[in-house]
């Protein structure tokens, strides 16, 4: 039993980047406005993120790391109306049965921090002995969740990935989308033990200075940026923000970065479309850089897709696209004047 929800859970945690995704998503929904995160041996040994959001109750403790239990939505029919996507409640479990978990976390109404252990989806003994009851200790506001040993008992797995420092890239990867994302968030990364941040963004920034931070100063200053949103014909909802360079940057290798609904995704055909923009612009074989954010009426969205599927789906797809690629093509024609 054990091991079906091990491979289960396998498939839902597949790399210490994707572990790293589920708790910024969660810091995030939880209104952080600091995260902090720490990394050792690319993820493998520890994976620690500490945020300053609401806290969990002490309640909802021994139910946190059970299969589909969440807080995000109260029904299923609320399934179609929530902004976030994927499948629900499944992250905390599933890291639970890969890994070491352990949180630590406070509201503000409570008086102090608790602590607790999780293994196989239940709350365990945080060593062999102990109780596996939450324990009060100090602690701020906020949550601080600790995966240790990531796929100790899944050696195919561990076998799968690359090498830490590959994994550790592919983590900067994922923080550096989501501090540009959410530029009013401070975000820092940074190898355990180590002095140096390999991310750090202050908490009062714009998508722009985010881009500058993260990327440079030499993409920073050939930003453009486009807006589009719903039209008369539409019969829902959507918004688009880009930001992208203009015709004096070009780089061998392309960074798209595509947030829906401000979950970082991927769509090839939303990056074809948009990376068409160039197209007789950039000397063949180079790139720019492109920030996609789309907000669309979250019932148009695809929910279903399984949550190692970054790839995303959306009703009016290529109509959407096509038309923010307009928008695109006016400010680089504006531009170019
Ligand atoms: P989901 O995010 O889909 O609800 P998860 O397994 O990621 O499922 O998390 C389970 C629940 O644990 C969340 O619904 C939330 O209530 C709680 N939770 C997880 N991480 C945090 C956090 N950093 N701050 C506050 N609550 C959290
Ligand atoms: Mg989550």
């Amino acid at each position: 039993e054990s091991l079906i929800n091990r491979i289960a859970a396998g498939e839902i945690i597949h790399r210490p980047a994707n572990a790293l995704k589920e708790l910024l998503e969660n810091a995030l929904d939880a209104g952080a406005t600091t995260i902090k995160i720490s990394v050792k041996d690319g993820g493998l040994k520890l994976l620690q993120i500490v945020d300053n959001g609401s806290g969990i109750r002490k309640a909802d403790l021994p139910l946190l790391a059970a299969r589909f239990c969440t807080s995000k939505l109260s029904t299923f029919s609320d399934l179609s109306k929530i902004q976030t996507y994927g499948f629900r409640g499944e992250a905390l479990a599933s890291i639970s049965h890969v890994a070491h978990l352990s949180v630590v976390t406070k509201t503000r109404e409570e008086s102090c921090a608790w602590k607790a252990s999780y293994s196989d989806g239940v709350l365990a003994p945080s060593k062999p002995g102990a109780t596996e009851e939450p324990k009060p200790t100090a602690g701020n506001d906020g949550t601080t969740i600790t995966v240790e040993d990531l796929f100790y008992n899944t050696p195919l797995r561990l076998r799968a990935l690359k090498s830490p420092s590959d994994e550790y890239s592919r983590i900067l990867d994922v923080v550096q989308r989501y501090a540009i994302h959410n530029p009013t968030v401070s975000f820092l990364c940074k190898k355990a033990g180590s002095n140096t941040a390999d991310v750090t963004t202050p908490s009062s920034g714009t998508v722009k200075s985010a881009i500058k931070t993260i990327y440079g100063p030499s993409v920073a200053k050939e930003l453009l940026e486009a807006k589009a949103e719903a039209g008369k014909k539409d019969d829902f909802e959507w918004e688009a923000e880009v930001w992208f360079t203009s015709a004096n940057y070009h780089v061998k290798k392309p960074t798209f970065l595509l947030f829906i609904n401000h979950r970082s995704v991927d769509s090839v055909r939303v990056r074809r479309a948009v990376e068409a923009v160039y197209n007789g612009i950039l000397p063949k074989g180079t790139f720019g850089f492109i920030y996609l954010s789309l907000v669309i009426d979250p019932s148009k969205v695809d929910v279903n897709v399984h949550p190692t599927k970054r790839e995303v789906h959306f009703l009016e797809e290529e109509r959407i696209t096509e038309h923010v690629a307009d928008a695109m093509q006016t400010v680089l024609a504006a531009n170019d004047q």
